[in-house]
């Protein structure tokens, strides 16, 4: 899934559990995979290089390609931080320290940490990132809806917007 979804989600579930910051990161990591796990689609990285035979060579080659994805994923990556915060925190007492030590701002880091460690895993191939590349593609559904950016879009909506808004109406 797009990072923007897997934030909002780890900031939905967090902001039910304010005062735990470090479960709020704990069930942003386990969102992670748990969203993966649906038919989903993402965005093409150019600079992508997949293995069909095993998918634990796939690897992200830097270059030029590299810039142009990098700022496809900073751009999702800042959008699902701003969306979040406009969801979820108090816009008139925002400050970066509380923002830094609250449980919306670690059930980000959470939600989006196994991706980071995936691009890790490219560069430096060892455990324990091994195992837990092979864990997250296996999690991933084989079903993609790679051709099909219209659901793709529709469903990863679906699912933040119902996760947000029950959050929201929770708490
Ligand atoms: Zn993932």
């Amino acid at each position: 899934m797009v990072l923007t979804a897997h934030a909002i989600v780890g900031a939905s579930i967090a902001n039910l559990m304010p005062n735990h910051p470090m479960l709020g990161f704990a069930t942003g990591f386990a969102s992670h995979f748990l969203l993966d796990s649906i038919p989903h689609w993402d965005y093409h990285l150019l600079s992508s290089k997949k293995d069909p035979q095993n998918p634990l060579n796939d690897d992200l080659i830097l270059g030029k390609n590299f810039l142009i994805d990098l700022m496809k994923i900073g751009t999702d990556f800042l959008l699902g931080i701003i969306i979040s915060i406009l969801l979820f925190v108090d816009i008139s007492n925002f400050s970066l320290t509380s923002f830094f030590t609250s449980a919306i701002f670690w059930g980000i880091a959470g939600s989006l940490l196994p991706d980071a460690l995936q691009f890790v895993y490219f560069k430096w191939r060892h455990e324990p990132l091994t195992t837990l590349q092979r864990f997250h593609n296996w999690v991933q559904n084989k079903k993609k809806l790679k051709n099909e950016p219209v659901w793709g879009i529709i469903s990863q909506l679906t699912i933040i917007t119902t996760l947000a808004t029950v959050s929201i109406l929770i708490l």
